[in-house]
């Protein structure tokens, strides 16, 4: 069965996973926005006026195909955003990644596209994602190009495995430190629970446009991974609420609870085909390790935990040789 062939799914939902920004492209248009479509999937909305101090917001939402949680939970906020158009207070770009592997509900077609913006792609350089990922840094460089300075990504993803924190955002260590923090104080009132500071690029989306384009931008994990239209939505409540009150130009509000913020002790790197993780890739994310713990070998290489506790996240030993099977963080306060 297709990802969108759910018969309940609600029309702007359907609409979003199709990257059809038709009814929602109007009701812009109409209410004096300039609107455009810039790449197949990708919907910009602006102030008809430039305004410098307006700040500008780039929502990703199916990077990776199989995770639909986000798709609809954009789509509702999108739908009812576009019913009072004037509300919204930001320069908006909204990013459907990628739609051929949402329509075969599929993660990607053939590699992942979160890791094809970089400079160097390597092996991956003839891949249908690769292509995917030009014409959205294309059209994130036009966005970007010329926008004030305040600017925001945020790439909206699900966990595939449980967590011990089910919601966490990993935020590029590059972004100016007080963009970050507004950023990081942010997120605490769309629930997440822990910060992931990340120092060095994976070549994800969001490591991209903090990098390139000065955003203060983050991957943020909602939850777990669900078929569209059978997500659980409730999951995404505090979140939804934080993006309505942003995208409205709200002033942030204050979270209950301040994420916990994790650095990066080091990245474990497939090296070769020899490479045997300790642990297999459903361990939960934020599983805790203690000190001289084998972590992985590859060959004549062997990763021990080295601190007194390590925390492994997003462990993958079957990624491909050259990308990351895993990050070990630490607590950043301890
Ligand atoms: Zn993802």
């Amino acid at each position: 069965m297709s990802a969108t062939s759910h018969d309940a799914l609600p029309e702007s939902v359907r609409a979003l996973a199709r990257a059809d920004f038709g009814e929602v492209a109007r009701r812009f248009t109409d209410a004096g926005f300039a609107v455009g479509l810039p790449a197949r999937g990708v919907l910009t909305v602006r102030g008809a006026a430039a305004a410098e101090d307006r700040a500008s917001v780039l929502l990703s939402v199916g990077v990776h195909g199989d995770e639909t949680g986000p798709i609809e939970m954009v789509a509702h906020a999108i739908e009812a955003l576009s019913r009072e158009p004037s509300a919204l207070a930001v320069d908006l770009m909204l990013c459907v990644g990628n739609i051929d592997a949402i329509a075969a509900g599929k993660r990607f077609i053939d590699a992942d596209l979160n890791r094809m913006f970089r400079a160097e792609r390597g092996d991956l350089a003839g891949t249908f994602e690769a292509g995917r990922a030009d014409d959205l840094i294309a059209a994130t460089a036009a966005f970007f190009e010329g926008a004030g300075a305040r600017r925001w990504h945020l790439d909206l993803h699900t966990a595939i495995r449980g967590s011990r924190y089910p919601r966490f955002a990993i935020v590029p260590q590059l972004i100016e430190e007080g963009a970050r923090n507004a950023l990081i104080g942010w997120l605490g009132t769309g629930g997440i629970e822990a910060v992931i500071m990340n120092p060095a690029s994976a070549g994800t989306y969001s490591y991209w446009t903090a990098q390139q384009h000065g955003a203060a931008a983050t991957t943020v994990e909602l939850g777990r991974i669900g078929t569209l239209g059978r997500n659980d939505l409730s999951q995404f409540a505090a979140m939804a609420s934080a993006l309505h009150g942003l995208l409205r130009g709200a002033p942030a509000g204050q979270a209950d609870t301040a994420p916990i913020v994790f650095d990066t002790a080091r990245s474990i790197m497939k090296l070769s085909d020899a490479f045997r993780m300790a642990f297999g890739k459903d361990t939960e994310n934020f599983t805790p390790l203690s000190k001289g713990e084998i972590i992985a070998t590859d060959g004549d290489t062997v990763y021990t935990v080295q601190h007194d506790e390590e925390f492994v996240v997003f462990p993958n030993p079957d990624v491909r040789v050259g990308l990351r099977a895993g990050i070990m963080v630490v607590r950043a306060d301890r």
